[in-house]
C-alpha cells in the first residue's frame, strides 16, 4: 500500500502513525528518493484505507494489493478446479440446468432426463425459494430437496440447490453443491457457516454488488476453510427495464483476472425472457465463462416460478450444442 503525505509533515505525527501500524503488524518505510511517499507492507488488506485518508497530513492512499488475499490470483496463480460428479469447474465448461423450483416428482424427473439428454452435467432446482413476494410459491422445502436428489441420482447428475438459512444445513447432506442466492450474497452468518462445511458453494453475485464486494463474500467462505467456491454472475440492477437484470459480461474477464476461483454465468435471471437466454449464454461463453446455469422446465408455460425465462428441453439441447460448437474457437 502506498501513502502520499504532505511535504512538511511533522516527524512526531509520522512516528505516531508508524506505531499505530506496528500494532497491526504493518511495516512503514519512507520511499528512498521521495520523502512524501510511504510504503506499507505486511497484512495491509486488513487496513481500512479510509482511516489513513482521514489523517490531516495524508494526501492520498493507493492500494497495491488485493483486499481478498485468499480469493486473489496474487498468491494463487493456478485456476482452482472443483470436481463434482463428472464435472470439473475451473477446467471443463460445465452446464447446470433445471427448473427454477422443484414442483413435483414427475416434473423434476422429466427435467433431469432432459438435462442429461442435452448434455448438462449438473441438475438444479430450488426447494427453498427466496421470492420477492411472500404470496407466491415458496418452494417445497425439505420435500423438494428429496425429490431433486432422487431425480439427480436416477439421471446420473449431481445436484445444486439454494440454502437460505444455516438451520437448513442438515437437510442438504446429499446435495452436491450448495447455492447462495443473489439476495444472500451478503448474509455473512450464512457464509461463515457454509465456509465451515466441505461442500462446494455456488455463490451468486448480489443484485447491486460490486465485483470487490462479490469477491469479499467469497473471501468469507475461504477464510473459514472452504476453498471450493464457484462464482456466478447473474446480472445486476441498472436503469434498464427491458431485461430483468443487466448481464455484466465484463465481470467475466475481470473476475477471471482477479481470482483463481471458477466463474460461471446464469443468463436466465439476467434475461427474464426465454428468447434472450441463448444469446446471453453464447456471449458469456465467448467472454470466457467457465460454465452456465440455465433454467429449463419440461413444460415452460406451466412453471410455478420464473415461467417467462424457462427454456424447453429442446431449446436447452440446441443451446448446449451451440455453446459447445463455439468453445473450441475461443482463446
Ligand atoms: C436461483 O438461481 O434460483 C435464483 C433465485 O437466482 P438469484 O439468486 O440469482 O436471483
Ligand atoms: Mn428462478
Amino acid at each position: 500500500m502506498l501513502v502520499r503525505i504532505q511535504t512538511h509533515t511533522d516527524a512526531a505525527q509520522l512516528q505516531e502513525l508508524a506505531l499505530l501500524l506496528q500494532n497491526q503488524q504493518i511495516r512503514m518505510e519512507r520511499c528512498e528518493g521521495d520523502p512524501t511517499l510511504l510504503l506499507l507492507s505486511g497484512d495491509t488488506w486488513m487496513l481500512d484505507a479510509a482511516l489513513l485518508r482521514a489523517l490531516p497530513f495524508v494526501v492520498d492512499v493507493q492500494r497495491t494489493e488485493s483486499v481478498c488475499p485468499l480469493a486473489s490470483r496474487d498468491r494463487h496463480r493456478e485456476n482452482t478446479v472443483i470436481s463434482v460428479g463428472g464435472a470439473a469447474f475451473g477446467r471443463d465448461f460445465v452446464i447446470i440446468a433445471g427448473p427454477c423450483a422443484v414442483e413435483s416428482e414427475e416434473q423434476i424427473r422429466a427435467a433431469a432426463r432432459a438435462v442429461k439428454q442435452a448434455g448438462g452435467q449438473v441438475l438444479r432446482g430450488g426447494a427453498f425459494k427466496p421470492r420477492t413476494s411472500p404470496y407466491v410459491f415458496q418452494g417445497l422445502g425439505a420435500k423438494g430437496i428429496r425429490l431433486l436428489v432422487q431425480a439427480g441420482r436416477e439421471a446420473g447428475l449431481p445436484v445444486v440447490t439454494e440454502i437460505t438459512d444455516p438451520s437448513q444445513l442438515p437437510l442438504f447432506d446429499e446435495v452436491d453443491i450448495l447455492q447462495v442466492g443473489a439476495r444472500n450474497m451478503q448474509n455473512y452468518e450464512l457464509l461463515r457457516c457454509l465456509g465451515k462445511t466441505d461442500k462446494p458453494i455456488l455463490l451468486k453475485r448480489g443484485l447491486s454488488a460490486t465485483l470487490t464486494e462479490f469477491l469479499l463474500s467469497a473471501e468469507y467462505l475461504l477464510k473459514e476453510g472452504n476453498n471450493r467456491v464457484i462464482l456466478c454472475e447473474r446480472g445486476i440492477r441498472t436503469f434498464e427495464t427491458e431485461t430483468r437484470a443487466t448481464l455484466d459480461v465484463a465481470a467475466i474477464p475481470l473476475l477471471k483476472k482477479a481470482t483463481h476461483l471458477p466463474v460461471i454465468v446464469d443468463p436466465s435471471h439476467a434475461a427474464g425472457h426465454a428468447f434472450l437466454v441463448p444469446p446471453l449464454a453464447l456471449a458469456s461463453a465467448a467472454a470466457g465463462a467457465g460454465g452456465l446455469m440455465v433454467e429449463m422446465h419440461p413444460q415452460p408455460q406451466n412453471a410455478r416460478s420464473d415461467a417467462p425465462q424457462a427454456l424447453s428441453g429442446e431449446v436447452l439441447a440446441l443451446l448446449s450444442r451451440q455453446v459447445r460448437a463455439i468453445l473450441p474457437c475461443l482463446p
